[in-house]
């Protein structure tokens, strides 16, 4: 499996970070990716990156709620990284009108500024949306058929909205524990998407799924997720190990 989505350089896992990595490797993580947030958290992922050179892959990008006053000089940092070295994606990017609307035209501003980087650099975006689908396929619209790639990651919207990120081409739906919530209706329409456009991923410390729900989340429960898919689409969990591994390596090149 391959956790296309944790922050696990956050300090939630400073006392165990180690251990971690340990747990998820046992279960048959092999890859995990880093999404950046923001300045802020950016040595955190280049140091836990460098340690696990290979196993942990960083993406570069200024996230929506990280978005504020400063967001230009957030962008330079942003650029000149994608100059300095390789990046196996740009993000997270997107739109967020769930904490703060205030920023709305900065988070657009620099949303389209990191898809055209996505672009010139050839990468894949990983794109957070929250309270925004409409506006983040609106703001999407221009780039449709231009060779952008992607994942809407952590994918929680209707049967409608997951079809028309997939009739715009180029991207996957990241799927987490929330599919394990009972009460989120996630389950039902992932049963009604074809498993070729699903990845993993667990968003950790957030969303754990059930059964550690109310606990932090960490990569080796992407196992759970993995379980979960394999009793919507009535497969075995290595079947659907297979075909998410396989989804994730052709989009991130790993
Ligand atoms: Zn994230």
């Amino acid at each position: 499996m391959i956790d296309t989505h944790s922050h696990i350089y956050s300090e939630d896992f400073d006392t165990d970070r180690a251990e971690t990595i340990q747990r998820a490797k046992e279960v048959g993580v092999e890859h995990i990716i880093l999404p950046n947030c923001d300045s802020g958290t950016l040595p955190q992922l280049l140091s836990l990156e460098a340690e696990y050179s290979g196993y942990c892959h960083g993406a570069i990008g200024l996230h929506p709620t990280s978005v504020k006053e400063n967001y230009r000089e957030e962008l330079t940092l942003i650029e000149s990284e994608l100059k300095r070295r390789y990046w196996i994606a740009i993000g997270e990017i997107g739109i967020d009108l769930y904490w703060d609307k205030t920023f709305l035209n900065e988070q657009l501003i620099a949303f389209r500024q990191q898809i055209h980087w996505a672009l010139v650099y050839k990468l894949p975006v990983i794109i957070h949306v929250r309270d925004s689908f409409c506006e983040t396929m609106k703001a999407l619209a221009p780039y449709k058929n231009v060779g952008l790639t992607g994942v809407f990651h952590s994918f929680t919207g209707s049967l409608d909205e997951a079809l028309e990120i997939i009739d715009f081409g180029g991207f996957m739906l990241g799927i987490n524990g929330i599919v394990t919530f009972k009460n989120s209706g996630l389950a039902a329409v992932v049963s009604e998407i074809e498993l070729k456009n699903i990845i993993l991923e667990t968003d950790s410390p957030y969303l754990t799924p059930t059964p550690h729900r109310g606990k932090r989340n960490e990569s080796a429960y992407v196992s759970l997720v993995c379980n979960k898919l394999a009793e919507i689409y009535n497969t075995s969990p290595e079947q659907i190990d297979e075909q998410t591994t396989r989804n994730a390596k052709s989009l991130f090149a790993i």
